[in-house]
């Protein structure tokens, strides 16, 4: 059996970033908290909060001490909180979502009715809309964006994790809306990089097991774009992967969410070569 490893999987820069300044935040003198996970993976918040980096899910759990804004980003309202209670703010926001933040941000100043392409429940997302000044709409869809009247000035920005394919064929949609179009694509290459190898890969293999958190989203969409190729398994650690699965397989390929720690790929990777 042959196991073989998607060309690009695993930690993006902004993640890598986010956690090494959750580090170095809390090594200053030993307290930090993150507002919300800060990444979708519940092993690394697990390993980071062994570290002395724990979570609050309200700024109202905090009085005083250090707060730290997760790579997905926060509304504004959020920055002013904390100054308002005197605590201090480290900020480990993407520098990719960053950008799509304060795209929507400009163009609701300069009079664009902001169309966002991503999905609404995403914490990006949401705040994306914050930074819009909340008069932003979120269109997840082809038939969400065909419901949409005709509007006069159309600003378009992307939630940074959302499918290349999908933006491409609802902006198809937005142009009829309106004769005044700007597109931003705030699309992050990472995620374009680790959708087109697996898919690639996908396409090679028997067998697929995307490994990285139940709750990422970029995560569950790797396991959807390959399903649409071979037999697939999402998966969190080692622990989930089953005897049966493995039964006539002759080659396994491997990817990872945005989201994951290299050492829980390495596991995985481990125990499918231990089954060769
Ligand atoms: S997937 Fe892209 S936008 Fe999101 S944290 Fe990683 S580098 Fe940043």
């Amino acid at each position: 059996m042959e196991v073989i490893l998607a060309e690009s999987l695993g930690f993006c820069y902004g993640v890598k970033r986010a956690i090494k300044i959750a580090r170095e935040s809390a090594s200053a003198d030993g307290t930090a908290c993150t507002l919300g996970p800060i990444i979708h993976n519940p092993q690394m918040v697990a390993q980071l909060a062994e570290e002395g980096i724990g979570k609050v899910d309200d700024l109202s759990e905090l009085d005083a001490g250090r707060i730290i804004i997760r790579s997905h980003g926060v509304g504004p309202n959020i920055y002013e909180s904390a100054e308002e209670k005197g605590l201090e703010l480290v900020d480990a926001t993407c520098p990719h979502v960053r950008r799509a933040q304060m795209a929507a941000h400009e163009l609701a100043e300069e009079g664009y009715r902001v169309v966002i392409i991503g999905e609404k429940r995403h914490p990006e997302v949401k705040s994306i809309v914050e930074w819009s000044g909340d008069q932003a709409v979120v269109v997840e869809t082809e038939e969400e964006a065909e419901a949409l009247g005709s509007i006069g000035r159309l600003g378009v920005v992307a939630q940074t994790t959302f499918s290349g394919e999908k933006f491409k064929s609802i902006i198809a949609i937005l142009l009829d809306k309106s004769n005044d179009v700007r597109i931003l694509r705030t699309i992050c290459n990472a995620t374009d990089q680790r959708q087109t190898a697996a898919l690639s890969l996908a396409g090679e293999v028997d067998l697929m097991l995307v490994i990285g958190g139940k709750n990422s989203a970029n995560t569950t969409r790797l396991a959807q774009l390959c399903a649409m190729k071979c037999q697939t398994y999402h998966i969190e650690t080692a622990a989930e992967l089953q005897d049966e699965w493995f039964d006539k397989i002759n080659k396994i390929g491997i990817t990872a969410g945005a989201s994951t720690p290299d050492w829980v790929i390495k596991e995985v990777y481990q125990k499918c070569k231990n089954k060769t």
